[in-house]
């Protein structure tokens, strides 16, 4: 088959590589339909570390991604759930598949590292390889693989296997509910699928605050108000009689949006930190004491998120519109991995078609 594949910093090649094929009972293959690259997707290919896993350093080929979904050609026997001709949408990573988390597929809280099993994102290792290919393997696919309802465009479904579930588990660890008066800080697609999700379970108010312009206007298209950083907290302050917002969801990560989260948020508010925190990311805990502040981290776990999530796409609540800017065929997957990487030509997120 043909895939894009890692080939070191910057260089991620569309080029020939073995077909996948079944190695437990519980995974399947798809014929990938559509793909898409996420923002993680960029670490590998600036040279970052990501845990221990150095990129700079020569690393065995594998193929990238894991925003994907396809239409089932092959099951494992132990496979329940899926079969031949399914269409699916695919979970971001897979854990261990057999732990009690995993089961109730929380993979994020999996488990399996106690007997020497990773759990991680697809397209990031050999060991795990990723879904920017004509095909891929999806493993315990009972757990982390779902049939795509009719009434959910190919937009939404590559939405729902990372950004939108990850920005809507911000949502639900702030805790909004209705009525809240909520910021969102950082606008790319997990920021604005979070702004969405925000209204979608009742927000009354959504501040949304983002530094590039083509971005940050997008969500007044479901009725948030848009910001630029400096003037975020004034604003903010002014605008709630200087008690700050019940609940911030920061989709960044840095020291300098969570200590502005920290700022906007009221006393005995929530913040939501979905943002990649970096080993040497300071976070000042003084103020949160101070204002009884909740502050919840984590990685989302995207497969148990589907059961709150598709009922909202296929109600209309969340559209996922204006999300995708860019379709590309998976052939000229280096160009979309550039201008991607550039943020050239007001890109938001790329289509990518096998
Ligand atoms: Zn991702
Ligand atoms: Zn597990």
């Amino acid at each position: 088959m043909k895939a894009l594949v890692f080939n070191g910093p910057g260089k991620i090649n569309y080029e020939d590589f073995p077909d996948p094929s079944i190695d437990d009972d519980r995974n399947l293959i798809i014929q990938v339909t559509k793909c898409s690259i996420c923002g993680s997707d960029l670490h590998p290919y600036h040279g970052d570390k990501i845990g221990k896993k150095d990129y700079s350093q020569p690393t065995e080929k594998f193929c990238t991604g894991h925003e994907m979904i396809g239409e089932v050609v092959e099951v494992g026997k132990a496979v329940k759930n899926h079969k031949v001709g399914d269409k699916i949408m695919v979970e971001a990573g897979a854990g261990c598949g057999e732990c009690q988390n995993c089961i109730k597929g929380k993979t994020n809280l999996c488990t399996g590292y106690t007997v020497g099993k990773i759990a991680t994102a697809y397209g990031l290792t050999a060991n795990l390889q990723g879904g920017h290919a004509d095909y891929f393997q999806v493993h315990n696919a009972d757990i982390g693989a779902l049939k795509i309802p009719d009434d959910v465009t190919d937009e939404q479904a590559i939405l729902l296997t990372d950004a939108l579930a990850t920005g809507y588990y911000g949502v639900k660890n702030a805790n909004i509910k209705k009525g809240d008066v909520v910021a969102v800080i950082g606008q790319g697609p997990v920021g604005l699928m979070a702004a969405e999700a925000a209204y979608a379970v009742g927000a009354s108010k959504v501040y949304t605050i983002e530094p590039n312009e083509s971005r940050r206007f997008k969500s007044k298209n479901f009725g948030a108000i848009p910001l630029a950083p400096d003037e975020a907290v004034p604003t903010i302050m002014e605008e709630t009689k200087r008690l700050g917002v019940d609940a911030v969801i920061d989709a960044v990560g840095k020291s300098v949006t969570i200590k502005q989260a920290i700022k906007m948020a009221k006393f005995g508010g929530r913040v939501s930190i979905l943002g990649i925190i970096q080993p040497d990311t300071a976070i000042p805990l003084f103020y949160p004491q101070m204002k009884s502040i909740t502050i919840h981290g984590g990685i989302a776990g995207i497969a148990e998120l589907w059961t709150d999530l598709l009922p909202l796409v296929q109600q209309g609540k969340i559209k996922g519109e204006n999300v995708f800017t860019h379709q590309f065929d998976l052939k000229d997957g280096a160009e979309a991995y550039r201008l991607f990487e550039a943020q050239e030509d007001g890109v938001m997120k790329v289509m990518m078609t096998p």
